[in-house]
């Protein structure tokens, strides 16, 4: 079966992963049967997708009509038969148990097509044994969704030991056709790529405090504000599930070895049925104590070494397996769990070798399995890293992305939707090699700046990420580094239109101040919340604004620290021109394109002496004038003359 063949689809199971799931296909336009056991459950899953699309259309994510239209084309049924008899592609998010699974399998093999794909939801199970109790092993992978699935990026495409490549072809076009990003495994290991990062992990956490060598705060306050994780290890383990991180760990226990052995801390919260957030009390008490209470300032630099040695070993294990790639497995984890940073990406700069040597004198310490060196990270520590810096040409972009989408428009996406887009110290570094490459091309004339996804432009600066440079003097050297990185737009030759979709805060506003103009959505928002933080903005906010939206206004903005849409900003003069919420893409080229197509000379000098007029109005006027000598003289002026008498579009050469 290949993606152009694929219409219609079965979810088998209503609950959590499959009420949502039938609704991201159903917003992609397949038509989808909803199936569950019952009448009730059944119900209460459509209900849940109605609630979902109401709010989505509620924040002009779809419109009505794209609600209405996906609302239609789920069919919720209780009959099996009904459910899977004719479809292409059956997504199952049953109950995480074999012998329900199993049950299942054997009630669809007697009603679907022999050419239907079946895709399961599994968390932990293996796709080889779950593929054996059908009847179509080399059609069936698994298909791993996070939760919720409307709203995470990343969906795991597993092969079994059985499966076709044209299974997972198929599995992993539908899921881009989903509009989500695919990554595949290419062997069927327990945890697949994220759990197995992130639950040995966990279990690490778990012995360190078990041993008395930590502490939960310490922990915590490590992982989120040293090593700039989206949460302390702790308060992830309560939000995931005590439970859900036991069972997983258990089975990797179980087929992996004593590596995975359970800790003594872990044993603890499970027979006091402390599963976290969901129970009220679990690492943390969120009933009769404070909650989560992490200290900004308990980290410890020993704890953030073994703990980034742990998930290098895990890399590692993933990579020596054959399972992915190390590119693909940060990828993974940044879309799935929000990591700043891949785990491989981290190891390679904490140093392999150092980590390596500290996982042997561990292993020396305590002959504990976990710390038994992986062959795969031994391997790559002697390389010199898991990604080879030999291949690197200057740079490699991570952070941002660097399109050509044609009429001599060069494209800079910032490339981090699973953090917002937020504005990482990689990210300016990686912004302004950006802007000088496309200055360089002489094939591009003007940039067009926009934030990959449809939640934000920009939402900021990444806090988690810069959490770690606390320090006052490293803080005023970051200000200046973005300062410097988005005046490299401000000054650049070429003229920049901002493209706004979704939010633009702080440092994502502070970037897109520095445009010559901006479009933006109806729906998107603006705002300068710095000094709600106690800071200020620090990229050039106090000084840029002002001369856009005027200083009473820009006084308003960054003091009051308040959002705004769209339609203001545009009163205030900040955004050129406002566009529904599906054309900024065409809006935005488009006149990028037409600034594209004006004189490059001209545009520079006007550019300049702007600019030099907001320092110094009598600089301004002296490059004014100058320049106005200088383009008397140029081909383009005669080309523009000419065009213009004839009433036809010039092309400029920049001469
Ligand atoms: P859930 O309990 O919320 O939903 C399961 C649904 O399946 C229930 O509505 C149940 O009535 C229904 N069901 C039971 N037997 C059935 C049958 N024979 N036919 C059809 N439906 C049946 O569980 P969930 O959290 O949605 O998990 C489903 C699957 O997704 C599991 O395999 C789980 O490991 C996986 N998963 C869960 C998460 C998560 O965060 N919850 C994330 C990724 C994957």
């Amino acid at each position: 079966m290949e993606i152009d063949d694929i219409d219609t689809i079965a979810v088998l199971g209503a609950g959590n992963m499959g009420h949502g799931i039938a609704e991201v296909a159903a917003l992609a336009g397949y038509s989808v049967n909803l199936r569950d056991i019952n009448e009730e459950f059944v119900q209460n899953g459509y209900e849940q997708i109605e609630w979902s699309l109401g709010k989505l259309a509620e924040n002009d994510r779809i419109t009505d009509d794209d609600a209405d239209a996906a609302l239609d084309a789920i069919t919720p049924l209780v009959s099996m038969e009904e459910a899977v008899g004719d479809v292409d592609v059956i997504i199952e998010a049953v109950p995480e148990q074999m012998s329900i699974k199993q049950d299942v399998y054997g009630e669809v093999e007697e009603y679907a097509r022999a050419d239907t794909i079946i895709a399961s939801n599994t968390s932990s199970l293996s796709i080889t044994d779950l593929s054996e109790v059908t009847e179509r092993e080399s059609q069936f992978c698994g298909m791993h969704f996070f939760n919720p699935p409307v709203r995470m990026q990343l969906v795991e495409v597993i092969s079994g030991a059985h499966t076709d490549d044209s299974t997972l072809d198929a599995i992993e076009a539908l899921a881009e056709d989903f509009g989500k990003t695919p990554v595949r495994v290419r062997k069927d290991t327990p945890g697949f790529i994220v759990n197995r990062i992130l639950v040995p992990l966990m279990n690490e956490t778990c012995w360190l405090v078990s041993e008395d060598e930590s502490t939960i705060a310490e922990i915590d306050s490590t992982t989120k504000f040293d090593v700039g994780l989206p949460m302390g290890a702790f308060e992830l383990g309560d939000q995931v599930g005590n439970d859900v991180t036991y069972h997983v760990l258990e089975y990797m226990n179980d087929v992996l070895g004593d590596a995975y052995e359970p800790a003594p801390l872990l044993e603890t919260v499970m027979e006091e049925e402390r599963f976290g957030k969901k129970t009220g009390e679990g690492f943390y008490d969120y009933e009769n104590g404070d909650g989560v209470d992490i200290p900004t300032d308990a980290g410890s630099e020993e704890i953030k070494q073994r703990l980034l040695a742990t998930m290098a070993n895990e890399v590692g294990n993933l990579v020596g397996d054959g399972v992915a790639p190390p590119e693909d497995i940060d990828q993974a984890v940044q879309l799935g769990a929000g990591y700043p940073e891949g785990p491989a990406k981290m190891a390679d700069a904490a140093g392999l070798e150092s980590l390596v040597e500290l996982l042997d004198e561990l292993y020396e310490e305590t002959g504990a399995e976990r710390y038994a060196v992986s062959d795969g990270l031994r391997e790559h520590a002697d390389a010199g890293g898991f990604y080879d810096d030999d291949e690197e040409e200057g740079i490699e972009y991570d952070a941002v992305r660097v399109e050509y989408p044609g009429e001599m428009v060069g494209q800079i996406v910032l490339d981090r939707p699973h953090r917002m887009n937020t504005v990482s110290p990689q990210l300016l570094e990686e912004l302004e090699h950006a802007i000088e490459t496309l200055e360089d091309d002489d094939e591009v004339r003007s940039i067009l700046l926009t934030g990959a996804g449809d939640k934000a432009f920009s939402a900021g600066a990444d806090v988690q990420a810069m959490a770690a440079n606390a320090d006052p003097l490293e803080a005023i050297q970051l200000s200046r580094t973005g300062q410097q990185a988005f005046g490299t737009l401000e000054e650049s030759d070429l003229p920049v239109v901002a493209g706004i979709d979704g939010y633009c805060l702080g440092g994502g506003m502070e970037l897109a101040t520095c445009a010559d103009m901006r479009v933006a959505t109806e729906r998107s928002t603006f705002g300068q919340p710095e000094l709600d933080l106690g800071l200020l903005p620090g990229w050039g906010g106090t000084q840029r604004l002002q001369k856009i939206i005027g200083q009473g206004r820009a006084k308003e903005v960054i003091l009051t620290a308040e959002q705004y849409d769209t339609e203001t900003m545009a009163d205030y003069g900040f955004v050129n021109e406002v566009v529904d919420n599906d054309e900024l893409e065409d809006a935005a080229f488009e006149l990028a394109a037409d600034l594209a197509a004006g004189p490059p000379v001209a545009t520079r000098f006007t550019k300049k002496a702007m600019l030099r007029g907001w320092e110094d109005v009598d600089a301004g006027l002296e490059i004014e004038s100058q320049a106005f000598g200088h383009l008397i003289n140029t081909d383009d002026l005669m080309e523009g003359i000419t065009a213009f008498m004839g009433d036809g579009d010039p092309e400029f050469e920049g001469k």
